[in-house]
């Protein structure tokens, strides 16, 4: 598929199931020497297992984006590892569900946390080494929900919206540095998200969802249309910049 191995040493983050995994194979098999991290490295050793039967370079370390000291211990590591990162890919994310007046406060500022300040501690991990290079791309792993909020999952939008208005700052204080900074923004996907969900809560919310008409193409993709998009962003050629990429499910014909 790819005419030339990218051997850019890349960083995934949330590499243990669902968008991640498939986005480290993707990279993996596309050349780039992988590094996997999230809190399950055993998980992460799967996919890390895959890579190399295929030929592939990757390595394991765990990582909890909502902890700085975890952020920069896993840099740090990655960098002993494989050399400069080139390529960092912010992927790990999570949505609690929840009506807005009911969600506890701490539980919103956790969910902001982990989708907006998580993506926020790797740039700082990253992005000052890649700038200082002249080289670099950094993919932001959003939500269709950042631009068509569903209820029941607030903090959830407000963290995409918030992750794509960082990255957007970013990409204009990045022009001209060699640096680029770009969104890829999943439509329903299938994966563990949600899997995690109370029962009750998850049918309450999907009701609720095919009530008031906001799951009228229940279509799924594929983790692996997701990885595809990733990997189309960051082997885009110097002087191209695909900045945002948004892949929705098509309607069954
Ligand atoms: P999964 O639940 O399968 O994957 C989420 C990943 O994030 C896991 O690998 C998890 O690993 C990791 N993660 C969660 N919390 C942390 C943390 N504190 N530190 C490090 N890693 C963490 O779901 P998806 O693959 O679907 O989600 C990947 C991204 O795609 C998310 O940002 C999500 O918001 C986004 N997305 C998903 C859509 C969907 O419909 N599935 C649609 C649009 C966007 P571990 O638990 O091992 O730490």
């Amino acid at each position: 598929k790819y005419s030339q191995p990218d051997r850019r040493p890349a960083v995934v983050t949330g590499a243990s199931s669902g968008i991640g995994a498939a986005t480290a194979l993707a990279l993996a098999a596309a050349g780039h020497p992988v590094a996997l991290g999230a809190r399950r490295t055993d998980k992460c050793e799967d996919v890390a297992t895959a890579i190399r039967d295929a030929g592939g370079e990757a390595s394991v370390h765990a990582l909890d984006v909502t902890d700085g000291e975890s952020v920069t211990a896993f840099a740090k590591a990655v960098t002993a590892d494989l050399g400069d990162v080139e390529v960092v890919i912010s992927n790990a994310g999570a949505v609690g569900p929840g009506t807005i007046h009911e969600v506890e406060t701490e539980r919103f500022a956790r969910e902001l946390d982990l989708n907006i300040s998580g993506a926020h501690r790797l740039v700082r991990a990253f992005v000052p080494g890649m700038v200082e290079r002249r080289r670099g791309d950094v993919v932001f792993v959003s939500s269709d929900v950042a631009v068509r909020a569903r209820p029941f999952m607030s903090s959830y939008a407000a963290g995409k919206w918030g992750l794509e208005g960082m990255a957007h700052a970013m990409q204009m204080e990045l022009e001209g540095t060699g640096v680029r900074a770009s969104i890829v923004r999943p439509g329903p996907t299938w994966s563990e998200m949600g899997t995690d969900w109370d029962v009750d809560e998850a049918a309450f919310v999907l009701n609720q969802w095919v009530r008031f008409g906001h799951a009228r193409h229940p279509h799924f993709l594929k983790p692996t249309a997701i990885a595809d998009a990733i990997t189309t962003v960051v082997s885009a050629p110097r002087g191209v910049h695909l900045n945002l990429i948004e892949v929705s499910p098509e309607a069954p014909l």
